[in-house]
């Protein structure tokens, strides 16, 4: 059983902030910032490639986001989730990260630049789209 379904069922300790029958969330243990906190759903997803997508998680990464931002009088918040190595997903079970942001933190966010044309990007898009569209 993986660390997170071990949390989910109570048999390791977390800092609790909120559950409900299908999610729970806690600190994370290595809190980027003050209030670092994640979601999970208790059921094991390894990722966002086998999660199933009519499961509400906004509900409670929406609820938790409201009560970081009171409680810790933040305004700021990054919602993060990794799926993959190559990603930074560490731990394999789905997860979202609730990451309150202040001045001067350390946390640093970089998604590069690249450059496409029009084209490319009509095309790109088109891609993508056919793929769901087929389903
Ligand atoms: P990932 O890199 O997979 O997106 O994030 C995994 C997160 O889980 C990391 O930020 C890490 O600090 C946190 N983490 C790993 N093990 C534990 C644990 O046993 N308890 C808690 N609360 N967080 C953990
Ligand atoms: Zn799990």
């Amino acid at each position: 059983m993986c660390i997170f379904c071990k949390i989910a069922k109570g048999e390791i300790p977390c800092y609790k902030i909120y559950e409900d029958n299908d999610f729970l969330a806690f600190l994370d243990l290595s809190q980027a910032t003050k209030g670092h906190t994640l979601i999970i759903p208790k059921k094991h997803y390894d990722n966002i490639f086998s999660l199933d997508e009519k499961i509400d998680i906004m509900l409670p990464v929406v609820t938790v986001a409201k009560a970081l931002k009171k409680s810790l009088k933040i305004d700021n918040i990054n919602m993060i989730n990794n799926n993959g190595p190559l990603a930074g997903q560490t731990i394999n079970h789905f997860h979202i990260h609730l990451i309150p942001r202040y001045d001067n933190d350390k946390v640093s966010l970089n998604f590069g630049e690249n450059s496409f044309t029009a084209e490319e990007l009509k095309s790109l898009s088109e891609t993508i789209a056919k793929e769901i569209n087929s389903k």
